[in-house]
């Protein structure tokens, strides 16, 4: 059975947010980050600010140089939160069995669905809509069988995308070799010696020959990544003891600003769900994974519970600063939380989040799409089939 997987990604999100909450900056090419004349990278630019070749973590000094009249803006944070936390809130609407994996992405799971919900790309337009009306901002949406390649389906008609793969094998033919999620330039490079420049040409090796030239990890990756199958780009582990999410990179970074922020994303992502799980922590852990597949974890346990996102994110970047010599380039970063405990409550108190209340969840989510989504036929059999996928 296949699912039905949705990918939310909203279009240049920090500076749309400056676009929508200044007018005036409309139709402009904005750059979020410093102003040029200090050190430091863009954080994200408009559109229109692509237009003169500037992208997200160019100096901002060069992105002065290839654009003068941009319009620079400073980092505002706390709004892209305020903002991005809404925009979840009513994604998570939608569908309980929801995954926010950074402040402007998320997958939603829809498998199941159609007959309470309409067909799937009537779904993504609906959400479009929705974000449109409320926030004044676009997204992307790609939509198919896995995380993985849903991810690749909302690039794929970026910005304002709707995209849907229903032939797996046909939509992967269409893209280059690069703009696989997890192939960076070390990958590339070394596929090229092996004279591998299509992903045609990846899928006609074998498994074992793939391992053994690229290695276990990284065949296993490869392998699945070139049949659409989903190499688990962002597992997030069965609810247990703990807490993580991790992130791979679509090129191994070495970037000290993006590796940083990736830290932080990962840190609120992680301190948000202990918050909405009533969870306690004292231990992080931090996981890294290098560009030739080395795979190391840290661990460190605080004398008291964790108890905001900036903490962790801290020891996140002094577990960071033991395991990584600041120049090798990163492939994965995970962020997580250990010996979880839930004051007053049973510890394994987690477990019981079962289908019940997976079903409660669904009933709640129902009732209230009910009031928004007028003409639309809700019957108890289809809710049945909701299945719960993500997480
Ligand atoms: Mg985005």
């Amino acid at each position: 059975m296949t699912g039905t997987i949705f990918h939310v990604d909203l279009d240049a999100f920090y500076a749309s947010v400056e676009q929508q909450d200044n007018p005036s900056l409309k139709g402009k090419p904005v750059i979020v980050g410093p102003q040029p004349g200090n050190r430091g990278v863009v954080s994200a630019c408009s559109y229109e600010a692509r237009r003169f070749g500037i992208h997200s973590g160019m100096p901002v000094s060069r992105a002065a140089r290839l654009c003068p009249q941009g319009i620079f803006r400073p980092v505002r944070m706390k709004r892209y939160l305020e903002i991005s936390e809404e925009i979840m809130k009513e994604l998570a609407d939608i569908t309980p069995v929801f995954q926010q994996i950074s402040i402007d992405e998320a997958f939603l799971d829809l498998s199941g669905t159609e007959r309470l919900f309409g067909p799937a790309l009537q779904v993504g337009r609906m959400i479009k809509e929705r974000i449109a009306d409320r926030f004044g901002l676009t997204l992307s949406i790609g939509i198919a069988a896995n995380k993985f390649l849903a991810k690749l389906a909302s690039e794929y008609e970026k910005p304002d995308g709707l995209f849907q793969v229903t032939e797996p094998i046909e939509f992967l033919d269409r893209l280059s070799l690069k703009d696989i999620w997890g192939i960076g330039e070390k990958t590339l490079d070394r596929l090229a010696e092996l004279n591998i420049t299509s992903i045609q040409k990846l899928r006609s090796f074998s498994r074992d020959i793939l391992c053994s030239m690229m290695g276990v990890a990284g065949g296993r990756y490869l392998y699945l990544a070139a049949r659409g199958m989903d190499p688990g780009i962002y597992s997030d582990h069965p609810r247990s003891h703990s807490i993580s999410s991790e992130r791979t990179f679509a090129r191994d970074k070495k970037d000290r600003t993006a590796i940083n922020k990736t830290l932080l994303e990962l840190s609120q992502q992680i301190m948000h769900r202990l918050i909405v799980g009533g969870w306690q922590a004292n231990t992080a852990v931090l996981k890294v994974r290098y560009e030739d597949f080395t795979t190391t974890t840290i661990q460190k346990t605080l004398k008291h519970y964790l108890t905001s996102s900036d903490e962790l994110y801290r020891v996140a970047l002094e577990l960071l600063r033991k395991k990584w010599n600041g120049s090798t380039p990163i492939r994965l970063l995970g962020v997580g939380t250990t010996q979880l405990l839930r004051p007053g409550s049973l510890e394994q108190g987690e477990l019981f989040e079962d289908r019940d209340l997976k079903r409660r969840k669904v009933e709640q989510a129902v009732t209230e799409l009910k009031e928004k989504m007028k003409g639309l036929k809700l019957t108890k059999a289809s809710l049945l089939e909701t299945k719960d996928r993500c997480g």
